[in-house]
């Protein structure tokens, strides 16, 4: 190359959700039989998608209205819908200029950190759904930085260490919160997000919040929506989807709601930044947003998303129950999404060599795969899990976190 294109390394974008499906399906065709147990798909995990929404679906499909573009912001009647849901919640209130639709949040995501300033920088949670720490990291050209999820208190935020680095890095402009949590399952109550809130209001910062799994909490929990808790000083961008409540993943829909907006004219700008480059996409998907109205206030929509959450809470309770009498790890009881991450305490990773494997072919082939210098040892245990029961989950060492574990979906 005349010159160097390089704006990142091809290895440093690493989406091991997804890497790990490429060595299960090699295992697959050697004969392993494996237990998908590594990705937040529930279609794919096997849920049905019932007949009364592939109704509304397929009549939206023969509307031709459905076949156009829309608006780069989405269809009014979505964002106005969106906008209806959050005020009804009762908390600040928005309209549906305020509400931005993406090809999904994986979209949403990698826009709104591309498009801030690559020395202004949004503290993110380690360990973190990679998504976001990969894009925190790519727009600055750096590594994230990252505040401690505690797993010792439930996985809650650290509120001293997100203050320590407000303090100490005078780059710091913003604050990433998922909630619920993926990879850890937690739900943080109201007092959590409220202190967040009050750090962001004395530091002058705005916070980024991820409630894809807002409705899908259990055990008796609540999540607690910024949208109840911000009051009208902090600007914040809020991000929503269908990918799992509906669940819809393959429909690449979700959107971000814009708070206080107005509160600081470079965060307002900020926002024009990524409704512009939307524009170069044009839009997004159209038929997803047709129908979100129509899904979500048919009468069937809160039966089948209480029985689906019913069903998480029962798998997440007998998980907890058998990991949590496993020497050697640390694990905390989920109240929200689907995932579980559990913490290798010393000992127990190296004992990844005695997991039996019978086939010669499977094991010289994870073997391999795992034998570089530079391979994390909770890597190389997920692989040999995998390798000896099928079961395959994701190393917790790639969730931007120096802990070592899994994540089990
Ligand atoms: N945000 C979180 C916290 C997620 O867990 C996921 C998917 O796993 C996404 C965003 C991406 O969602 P989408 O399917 O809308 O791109």
């Amino acid at each position: 190359m005349r010159t160097d294109i390089l704006h990142i390394g091809a290895g440093e974008l690493n989406y091991e959700i997804r890497n790990i499906v490429c060595v299960g399906e090699k295992l697959q065709k050697l004969g392993v039989q494996v237990n998908w147990e590594n990705i937040g798909d529930p279609i794919a995990k096997g849920e049905q998608v019932p007949d009364w929404m592939k109704e509304i679906v397929a009549e939206a499909v023969r509307e031709d209205t459905s076949y156009a573009y829309s608006p780069t912001k989405g269809l009014l009647s979505a964002r106005e819908y969106v906008a209806a849901c959050t005020n009804r919640m009762g908390g600040v209130q928005i309209d549906a200029d305020d509400v931005i639709f993406f090809n999904g949040l994986g979209d949403a995501i990698s826009k709104v950190f591309g498009f801030l300033k690559p020395t202004a920088r949004v503290i993110v949670p380690t360990p973190s759904y990679t998504t976001h720490s990969s894009a925190e990291a790519a727009h600055a050209s750096d590594q994230p930085v990252t505040y401690i999820l505690d797993p010792n208190h439930l996985w809650y935020p650290d509120l001293e260490d997100i203050e320590n680095h407000i303090k100490y890095n005078p780059a710091v402009a913003g604050i990433l919160v998922i909630n619920p949590d993926n990879p850890t399952g937690a739900v943080y109550p109201a007092d959590v997000m409220r202190a967040i809130v009050e750090i962001c209001e004395k530091n002058d910062l705005f916070i980024i919040c991820d409630e894809i799994y807002q409705n899908m909490t259990y055990n008796g929990t609540v999540s607690a929506p910024l949208c109840t808790v911000i009051g009208d000083k902090v600007p914040a961008i809020c991000m929503r989807g269908i990918s799992k409540e509906m669940p819809w993943p393959g429909s690449r829909c979700g959107w971000i709601e814009v708070y206080n907006r107005h509160r600081d004219p470079m965060f307002a700008t900020y926002v024009q930044s990524i409704l512009n480059a939307k524009m170069l996409e044009v839009c997004s998907t159209t038929l997803p947003q047709t129908v979100l109205p129509r899904i979500k206030e048919h009468p069937m929509y809160p039966v089948h998303l209480k029985n689906r959450i019913k069903r998480y809470e029962r798998y997440s309770n007998i998980a907890y129950d058998i990991l949590k009498n496993v020497k050697g790890l640390l694990v905390n009881r989920t109240n929200g999404a689907f995932y579980m991450s559990a913490v290798f305490e010393e000992g127990l990773l190296n004992h990844h060599q005695t997991l039996p494997i019978g086939n010669d072919e499977v094991r010289e082939t994870i073997e391999r795969l795992v034998s570089g210098p530079n391979i994390q040892p909770d890597k190389r245990f997920v692989y040999y899990l995998l390798a000896s029961t099928g079961i395959c989950v994701v190393p917790l060492s790639s969730f931007a976190t120096d802990l070592q574990g899994f994540r089990i979906t």
